[in-house]
């Protein structure tokens, strides 16, 4: 083994420079910077280069982790970039937001006792080297293939199979029905976490190396889904989940109460330069309001770090049950918890008050009782605990759904779940559909990054072999 390695009994694990609460509520940059050369290479060099790496085995991707630690350590980054790239379409986007503390970081040995090592960030470092050297080229296929694939969606998961399959030298389609490429990369998550130039620069790449770009399409209405079937030899689907769960607390309907991904999209869509009025009438904008966000996974986390960027007056968020129990990362509650949020936890809704537009959130404290079926504490309301929350805008981040795709499609032939979710066999990614395929969130239901990115390519792969194999059979047969 390199002698470089195994420092993590005597150095300590250190993140890169974080950007101090009160500097950094004052835009929508990334409060994270990137590790410098000799950073990258000590925190590298703390890996003990395990022979049953249990990060690997965490990691969605099964990045190949001990092995480009050690080329960082040892200095040899454009290794470190071809190892790391082979099995992650998108290493600089995962290493800023992936929720490392559960997956790869949280798996690393060397957790107990002497902290994990900083995965996450060494991965983003070895890919932003990777750009600034320019090593990162575009697909560049050796044959052109006639077959083309349309991939309905340019989120994590469409990019990452538009990618796959380009390199193996498909006609690529991507539609989406946004006027930007990224899907929630770039309209749901904020810049704080994930800069827009970043997801950009891969939209730039992907379009560098062959894939065609249909936007502002909407498959199912400005363009049937079978139409698209017909165009193409295989079609991937990988279209999300935007079915914003709602909540059916008296008042709910008042103005002033609107969901999170409208709120999100607009404030992303003023970062990146567009004309929003309903930000700009105030709908949208939470300057000067106390704003109460309900909910307590990312989405909310990203809420209230949005609003208090905004300049709002007060940022409370209520969640049902307390901080341990919370789906969102503990690391971006301390975030917020940093920049002025303030947090509500073991509280619900129980009323929306106001006149026409929402004045206060009547509220109820919880306490979390006996386990369910699933093993998680049911909360039960505490009678008598009724309180007023000042509130003039109420951001509902309650999680998501899925739309109802069969009709969207117009196909009662696709196959969903009970949850609505498109149902494919895990072992080819098919959908019910011959050809037809399914990627990400709309499989999964809300997920990650990350799982986008494995779901991607995983599809993509397949995508090839059924091609391949329809091409096999219908090939004439030779004489003899
Ligand atoms: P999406 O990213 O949703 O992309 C789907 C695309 O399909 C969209 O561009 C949409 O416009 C398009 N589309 C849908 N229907 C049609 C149609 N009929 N015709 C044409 N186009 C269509 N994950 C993390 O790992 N880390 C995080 O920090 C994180 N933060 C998040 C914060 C927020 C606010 C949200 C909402 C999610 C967050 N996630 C995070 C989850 C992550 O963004 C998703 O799991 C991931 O983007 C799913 O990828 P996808 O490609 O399946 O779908
Ligand atoms: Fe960790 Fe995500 Fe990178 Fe895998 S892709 S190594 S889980 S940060
Ligand atoms: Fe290195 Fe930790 Fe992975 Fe072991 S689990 S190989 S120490 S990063």
């Amino acid at each position: 083994m390199s002698s470089k390695m195994l420092k993590f009994v005597v150095t300590e694990k250190a993140m890169p420079s974080k950007r101090k609460a009160d500097a950094r509520v004052a835009d929508f940059d990334e409060i994270y910077d990137d590790f410098n050369v000799e950073a990258a290479e000590t925190q590298a060099s703390r890996c003990s280069q395990c022979g049953v790496p249990f990060c690997q085995t965490n990691c969605p991707l099964h990045n190949n982790i001990p092995d480009w630690l050690m080329m960082t350590a040892e200095g040899r980054m454009q290794e470190a970039y071809e190892l790391s790239s082979q099995t992650n379409n998108f290493p600089e986007i995962c290493g800023r937001i992936c929720p490392q503390d559960r997956l790869c970081e949280g798996s690393c040995v060397i957790e107990k006792g002497f902290e994990s090592v900083t995965i996450g960030a060494v991965e983003k470092h070895i890919t932003e080297t990777a750009f600034a050297e320019g090593w990162v080229k575009p697909a560049a296929p050796r044959v052109e293939l006639d077959e083309s694939v349309g991939i309905i969606g340019a989120g994590p998961a469409g990019l990452a199979a538009a990618e796959m399959l380009r390199h193996r030298g498909y006609q690529v389609h991507v539609y989406d029905r946004y006027d930007r490429i990224g899907g929630l990369l770039i309209y749901g998550i904020p810049g704080f976490k994930l800069e827009k130039s970043v997801v950009e620069r891969r939209g730039q790449l992907l379009r560098d190396g062959g894939v065609h770009f249909h936007l502002n399409v909407d498959i199912g209405s400005d363009i049937t889904f079978s139409d698209i079937r017909k165009k193409h030899d295989a079609v991937l689907v990988a279209t999300g989940v935007y079915k914003a769960r709602d909540i059916s607390t008296p008042g709910s309907g008042l103005d002033g109460i609107v969901p999170a991904l409208d709120y999100l999209t607009a404030s992303n869509r003023k970062s990146l330069g567009d004309e929003v009025p309903a930000f700009d009438d105030g709908r949208l904008n939470a300057e000067g309001k106390n704003v109460v966000v309900i909910g307590g996974g990312d989405t909310a986390m990203d809420c209230v770090r949005t609003a208090i960027r905004q300049k709002a007056k007060s940022v409370s968020c209520l969640y049902r049950r307390d901080k341990a129990n919370m789906p969102g990362s503990q690391r971006e509650v301390q975030n917020a918890e940093e920049e002025g949020v303030v947090f509500k936890w073991l509280s619900a809704p129980q009323a929306f008050l106001g006149d026409d537009k929402v004045s206060a959130v009547q509220a109820q404290s919880i306490h979390l009782g006996q386990p369910d079926a699933t093993g998680r504490q049911v909360p039960q309301v505490i009678d008598g605990s009724s309180h007023d929350m000042p509130a003039d805008l109420v951001v509902k981040a309650l999680g998501f759904d899925p739309e109802d795709m069969p009709k969207m499609f117009g196909d009662d032939g696709l196959s969903v779940s009970k949850w609505g979710t498109i149902s494919i066999d895990w072992k080819t990614m098919m959908t019910s559909q011959q050809g037809v395929f399914a990627a990400g969130d709309i499989v999964r239901g809300a997920s990650l990054v990350v799982w986008g990115v494995r779901d991607g390519r995983d599809a993509a792969e397949q995508i090839d072999a059924w091609i391949m194999q329809q091409a096999e059979a219908n090939a004439p047969r030779r004489a003899g």
